[in-house]
């Protein structure tokens, strides 16, 4: 698959990244019993992996969108820009994190010092993929989907330069 000028192989298939996000629905679904839950999706990389975990909790709750932006081309820039903040009504909830993907660390890092200021009720994180090799965080990722290699993915909601976000299966840069 040529995604703008670059050749990217198919790495994890629609199927797989389902599976995965049908026990993170379910442990959703038994930690926010009798809870007030809203999860925050972080545009744009998240909005098909939150789309699709919110389908698998059965809970009625709430959902919102942040905006922020560090990736430039295939590289981190180690700069995360707020463009869309968090919304004052999470006060005193129990807020998830969407993330699509966790590299560095610096996006959540950045998000988790802005949300606190909001004063929810407790702060949880669900990320769909983690690069362990490449994350110096120390915050926690508690749902998370798949650990992955050290390699550029784009598709499922994933950019390459604003393209290939609607790919269902998650490719993988072909060097
Ligand atoms: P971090 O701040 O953890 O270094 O980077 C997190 C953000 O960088 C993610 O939300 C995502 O937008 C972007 N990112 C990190 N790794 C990749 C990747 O392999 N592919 C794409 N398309 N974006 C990535």
């Amino acid at each position: 698959m040529i995604v703008k000028d670059k050749r990217f192989k198919v790495y994890l298939e629609a199927s797989t990244i389902q599976q995965r996000l049908k026990v993170l629905g379910q442990q959703i679904t038994q930690d926010y019993q009798g809870k007030n839950v809203v999860m925050v999706g972080i545009l744009n990389g998240a909005f098909m992996f939150l789309s699709d975990l919110c389908r698998y909790i059965d809970l009625p709750i709430e959902l919102s969108f942040a905006k922020y932006k560090s990736y430039q081309g295939t590289e981190s820039t180690g700069k995360v820009a707020e463009l869309i903040g968090f919304d004052d009504s999470i006060r005193g909830k129990d807020v998830v994190i969407v993330e699509d993907i966790v590299d560095t660390g610096n996006t959540i890092k950045k998000l988790t010092e802005d949300i606190v200021r909001k004063e929810p009720a407790s702060v949880k994180i669900a990320a769909l993929l983690l690069k362990p090799s490449v994350y110096k965080g120390s915050i926690p990722i508690d749902y998370l989907g798949l650990e992955i290699e050290n390699r550029f993915v784009v598709g499922y909601g994933l950019d390459y330069d604003g393209f290939g976000r609607n790919l269902k299966d998650l490719y993988v840069l072909d060097e």
